[in-house]
């Protein structure tokens, strides 16, 4: 079941997508080169708890960190632990802060140092398409129309989209309908209707789509140990379009 919000509700998921996207800006600003994600993780955790909230993804199903911390070839649901970044990594950091009943979610991978050129455009092409999803949210528009542009945008760059994994709503839960995927079918899907709150979180390999679960349970890699990247925003559907519930301030 879809859960349409209220302008009451989006009041509140606005609160609680500021502190994510606020947190994500900390975590930007902390990341050097020999920082455990640990020490990454705490100062993801100080912000949230800093600002009142709870951090979502913490004992979600059993997840021992704040945030989901994934380097190069990880995929998603890295755990933050005692490797350190290193110079060339690229890490996506993946956060949730929860207030006053309601969920953010978003993230973004960011360069460690010095980054390959194959890196950067992974990236930029990841959070580009994004933004191309963002921009075409608005009533009437189908989840497959969205899907397919974001596979489109790159694929056309010789990268593949992750299937296994799929955006989906926010609101009081975490994870809510609809799912989200970044692929698709022009014409096809749930179809979007103001009020609706979802999570487009494209999840991009260089190389091929398959990934795999490590014995950890949590992290997920590329199988071909190719790079990925993930970016992601909470939006609103408004009748004047998508609004981003976990931009920065
Ligand atoms: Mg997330
Ligand atoms: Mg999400």
């Amino acid at each position: 079941m879809i859960n349409i919000k209220s302008n009451k509700e989006l009041t509140l998921l606005r609160k609680a997508g500021l502190i994510t996207g606020n947190a994500l800006v900390a975590a930007g600003e902390a990341i050097h080169v020999g920082m455990t994600t640990k020490e990454l993780d705490t100062v993801i955790r100080k912000y949230i708890t800093s600002h009142g909230a709870k951090p979502s993804f913490l004992g979600y199903g059993g997840f021992p960190g704040s945030a989901c911390i994934s380097i190069n070839d990880e995929v998603i649901h890295g755990i933050p632990g005692s490797r350190k970044l290193c110079d060339g990594d690229i890490v996506s950091v993946d956060v949730g802060a929860y207030i006053d009943g309601y969920h953010g979610d978003s993230c973004k991978t960011f360069a460690v140092g010095n980054v390959s050129k194959e890196a950067l455009d992974l990236m930029k092409a990841t959070e580009e398409s994004l933004y191309i999803a963002i921009e075409m949210a608005k009533p009437g528009i189908r989840l497959g129309d969205i899907g397919y542009a974001i596979a489109k945008h790159n694929e056309d760059r010789g990268y593949s989209v992750v299937k296994e994994f799929v955006g989906h709503g926010v609101g009081r839960e975490l994870h809510e309908d609809p799912e989200v995927p970044n692929y698709g079918t022009q014409g096809h899907g749930v179809r979007l209707v103001a009020g609706m709150v979802i999570a487009i979180e494209p999840m991009i390999n260089a190389g091929k789509p398959a990934v795999k679960v490590m014995p950890d349970n949590w992290t997920v890699k590329t199988r071909d140990g190719s790079l990925s990247a993930h970016f992601e925003h909470t939006i609103a559907i408004t009748q004047d379009g998508a609004v981003i519930l976990t931009a920065p301030d």
